[in-house]
């Protein structure tokens, strides 16, 4: 079975681990190939940052903080401190001296003229993720980067992702979220083709807008999902009528879309053939696309969200034997 999902950081590395958690007990090969999203990268003290690439290769490498859900584990801040110190900021995101490692390592093989994918691909070794059958693929070698524009007193500004979303916690509010350079983006090699070819095609509940959001935006890509015979099914990531964690709502509200499972499900209605939300969110749809199916859909531990994941591919095998008009 060859599997392919996009993904954002937190949400969609921890549904990815318990993916691979159900798939040791499905008999047979199976290929993962995970499509992260690029447009949150930033470019820090001259280091090429890539925060959503690195959360789905640390979580599945066995290397994440757990309770934070990205950084390292057993994480130092000795090299932070004396940024601080030189008065080199920014103080609203720091790094970490083991996670440094890894950006340093990026900057210098980009440096040295390999594409992203490339260099994604060699540090993927380190973790281990062809040893467990993932293939990560940023979803596009180009520079994307998502900016947001915001009130700044009379004036509207425009700040980078990070700095409203981990500076600012999302609480101004956004005019606009903007992923600038993505229309002239190409996809990365593989990715259409991993979309196209894939047995099933799986959304986890990575943020609708600036993760999932995103990578859709890379021309190319929603055609390919259009196009794909593989049935595409999604997670919702909102539930109760919130996000699970993070600002999710914030980003929905920019876009004029309410925060809701539902109104989710339609930022993805020319494609989405399944649907999972959570019990409390009341299903929506009858018998015509996508299909919905109503479970927990906390992800509080890694059986848990293999648990979740096992219901999306058997979502996705009822959709692929029997497909809904
Ligand atoms: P980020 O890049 O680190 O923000 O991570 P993602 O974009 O991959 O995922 C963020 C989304 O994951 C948020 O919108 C959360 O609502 C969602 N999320 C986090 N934990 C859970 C969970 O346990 N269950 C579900 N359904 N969604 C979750
Ligand atoms: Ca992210």
């Amino acid at each position: 079975m060859h599997i392919t999902a996009l993904a954002g950081g937190v949400g969609g590395a921890r549904f990815l681990r318990g993916l691979l958690h159900h798939l040791r007990t499905v008999p047979g090969e199976h290929e993962l190939t995970v499509v992260g999203n690029t447009a949150d990268d930033i470019t820090l003290h001259g280091l090429r940052v890539c925060p959503d690439l690195d959360t789905v290769m640390y979580t599945l490498g066995g290397g994440i903080h757990e309770g934070q859900g990205w950084g390292r584990a057993d994480e130092h801040f000795t090299v932070a401190e004396e940024f601080a110190a030189y008065g080199e900021g920014p103080d609203w995101f720091t790094l970490g001296d083991r996670d440094l490692a890894t950006h340093v390592v990026r900057t210098r093989l980009l440096g040295q003229g390999l594409t992203l994918s490339q260099v994604t691909a060699r540090l993927s070794e380190r973790w281990g993720l062809p040893g467990l059958g993932v293939r990560l693929l940023p979803m596009t070698d180009d520079r994307v980067e998502t900016h947001v524009e915001i009130s700044d007193g009379d004036a509207l500004r425009a700040v980078h992702f990070q700095e409203w979303w981990v500076r600012l916690h999302a609480a101004v509010p956004a005019r606009r979220i903007l992923a600038l350079g993505v229309e002239n983006a190409s996809p990365a090699p593989g990715v259409l083709e991993a979309i196209g070819t894939a047995d099933v095609v799986l959304l986890p509940p990575s943020n609708p807008v600036v993760s999932i959001g995103t990578i859709l935006g890379v021309p190319g890509v929603r055609d390919a999902l259009r196009g794909t015979r593989a049935p595409v099914v999604g997670v919702s990531p909102i539930v109760g009528g919130a996000p699970v964690r993070g600002m999710a709502d914030a980003c929905l509200q920019a876009i004029g879309v309410e925060t809701s499972a539902a109104a989710v499900a339609g930022l993805y209605a020319d494609f989405l053939a399944g649907w999972l939300v959570d019990t409390g969110d009341a299903p929506v749809g009858g018998d015509s696309r996508p299909v919905v199916r109503a479970r927990p859909l906390l992800m509080t531990d890694v059986d848990a969200t293999a648990a979740i994941a096992a219901d999306a591919l058997g979502l996705a095998g009822e959709l692929a034997a029997a497909p809904v008009a």
